[in-house]
């Protein structure tokens, strides 16, 4: 039981992300049709940040 409020009433389960065609990754947003990493579906270029590990 929780006690007093609870912000995560409307966290339903439910894919958000998928696996990324083109970094691999778990971040291709299924309804906005985006990689979240690497910006797949939204551009054809590549997102590039320093914090990536590659490339
Ligand atoms: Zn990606």
């Amino acid at each position: 039981m929780v006690k007093g409020t609870t912000s995560f009433g409307k966290h339903s389960k439910g894919k958000t992300h998928i696996r990324c065609r083109r970094c691999g990754r778990q971040s291709y947003h299924i309804t906005k049709k985006r990689c979240a990493y690497c910006g797949f579906g939204e551009s054809s270029k590549i997102r590039k940040y320093s914090w990536m590990p590659y490339r």
